[in-house]
């Protein structure tokens, strides 16, 4: 079914549980609660002239109206455009335009982006972007009151027009390995795959599950809320954008069970130095995904979070996103180690990326998968999609794994990272999992650079665990010979206070690698 049908089964079955809390502002939401609320911005959407297939963007921090914006475009059929909150104006201009946005919704400030300033700057060039509404602002409010003209019956009759296949969303990808491509996603995608991730975790009415994950990425809209709602659990903001912090004291306040984030934001948070002052004994589960999750975070998650069943997940925007997820009852090897089998009614498979031919399981391939999962397509870029999705519709995903005989996936890097050292593939993965274990090592990235003896050398950029205590070039060395092979030991090393990140959280390996080229250049 839809994803307002499934909300509006929620809140008949859970109606005075708790669904929605802003843990900085302390503002709460019941599903009853919600419900209303939806239908309050759903009937003030219809007021405004948005009907089915419209699209209506939003480009604001993680807020209770985000997730009430969510719900309610979905419920009259209209396309939710997420748009990245770290975009500026060339790239906002862009999104708008594409998608031909006909409503923003929109904060007017945070940190350091000034969204009123930025939308009035690509006004003149957006002609089929008609209004903006800012939450926090009287434009908010005079939304709500425009809706209040709507008879509520309007909403059932949307509802009645609206199939599952249509779609509800367009979802930018991280701009990870270049510009953003828009996914189109359907109800059937993305509600389905909320859905599945929540069931295999375990999710009951019972749950509250903090989300400190952008909304804007599916990892926080799908993964998170709609694998909350469709299981009655309650979703908890800790705070706009991410921060260490606001997470762990949400998670204490709230007596959260689950906690997700992409391994950095874990690695944030066990580093800070209060960690050990909040009590997180309510955690029981969570989700690691979006990027590579080293074992030994995975295990200091275990181990300090008390997050005994913590998940990972692989997948991607373009399906919905998640493919593969670790369960509840695999042992901790699978579960720390692997990104899980393929979920319930996903088919995954690992492919010769040169002739497409199923390579024997333990060897490895590029990843493809098809299902229920698999977007409806790149927004208005025949040629993308096709480029992506093949004509039996298996997505290929650009990343390359590895299966067992028991299904279980390791995903061994992406397809663009991978390093060619005079001619041996070397997987940077497996040398950031090596080098994660060196104890003067916090965080580690590793990167071809351009070498005229080998093609590609390589280079590893560290951020250390403690500024005063260097580490030297002949010590990396000294580390890796003996435990790798030799063409795999870095050559160079890189020194970094951070990595350039996306705001979902993922490093930008392209950019440190065109980084290094160029100082070595
Ligand atoms: P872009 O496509 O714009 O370059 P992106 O691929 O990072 O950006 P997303 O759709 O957000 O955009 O991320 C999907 C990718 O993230 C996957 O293709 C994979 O490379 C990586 N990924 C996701 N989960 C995991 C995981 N558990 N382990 C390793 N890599 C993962
Ligand atoms: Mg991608």
């Amino acid at each position: 079914h839809t994803i307002g049908a499934d909300l509006a089964r929620a809140i008949a079955r859970f109606g005075d549980r708790e669904a929605l809390v802003e843990a900085v502002g302390g503002r709460r939401w019941t599903y009853a609660e919600l419900g209303r609320a939806v239908d309050e911005v759903a009937l003030g959407l219809l007021a405004k002239g948005i009907g089915k297939g419209d699209r209506v963007g939003i480009w604001a921090p993680n807020c209770p109206e985000w997730v009430l914006v969510q719900y309610a475009a979905a419920r009259i059929g209209a396309i939710l455009v997420n748009v990245n909150p770290a975009y500026r104006v060339h790239e906002l201009a862009y999104v708008l335009r594409q998608a031909g946005v006909r409503l923003l919704v929109s904060a007017t400030w945070h940190r350091s982006s000034d969204y009123r300033g930025m939308i009035e700057q690509v006004r003149a060039e957006t002609p089929e972007l008609r209004e903006v509404v800012y939450v926090g602002d009287p434009s908010w409010d005079g939304l709500v009151a425009a809706g209040r003209a709507v008879p509520h019956t309007r909403l059932a009759a949307c509802e009645a027009e609206l199939s599952a296949d249509d779609p509800v969303n367009i979802q930018y990808t991280s701009g990870t390995t270049g510009f953003p491509k828009g996914a189109t996603l359907s109800h059937r995608n993305i509600l389905n795959n909320g859905y599945w991730v929540g069931e295999t975790i375990g999710y009951t009415e019972h749950d509250r599950v903090c989300l400190p994950v952008p909304f804007y990425h599916c990892f926080g809209m799908v993964m998170g809320n709609l694998g909350a709602t469709s299981h009655g659990a309650c979703i908890v903001i800790p705070a706009p954008s991410f921060d260490p912090v606001a997470t762990l004291r949400a998670v204490q306040d709230e007596r959260c069970t689950s906690l997700y984030g992409v391994p950095t934001m874990f690695i944030a948070e066990l580093d800070h130095p209060d960690f050990a002052s909040y009590d997180l004994t309510s955690l029981r589960t969570g989700i690691m995904a979006g990027s590579p999750c080293p074992e030994e975070v995975m295990k200091r998650v275990v181990a300090e979070m008390h997050m005994a069943e913590v998940s990972i997940c692989y997948g991607m925007t373009e399906t919905s996103p998640v493919s593969t997820q670790t369960r509840r009852d695999d042992d901790l090897a699978h579960r720390t180690a692997t990104v899980g089998r393929a979920l319930p009614h996903i088919e995954v498979r690992i492919v010769d990326p040169v002739t497409g031919a199923t390579v024997p399981r333990g060897e490895p391939g590029e990843l493809c998968t098809r299902g229920y999962s698999v977007m409806l397509g790149y927004w208005q870029e025949p040629a993308r999609t096709a480029e992506a999705v093949d004509a039996d519709r298996w997505m290929h995903t650009g990343d390359l794994a590895v299966m067992n005989d028991d299904g279980y996936v390791r995903i061994v890097g992406r397809i663009k990272d991978m390093i060619i050292r005079g001619g041996e593939n070397v997987y940077p993965r497996e040398i950031e999992e090596f080098l994660y274990s060196h104890p003067k090592i916090a965080d580690v990235q590793v990167v071809g650079v351009p070498d005229p003896k080998y093609g590609e050398e390589i280079a590893a950029c560290v951020i250390l665990r403690d500024p005063q205590v260097l580490l030297t070039q002949e010590e990396l060395t000294e580390y890796c010979r003996s435990r790798l092979a030799h063409f795999k030991v870095p050559r160079h090393l890189e020194i970094l206070d951070s990595f350039p990140m996306t705001v979902s959280g993922k490093v930008r390996k392209v950019e440190l690698r065109e980084r290094l080229a160029k100082e070595r250049g």
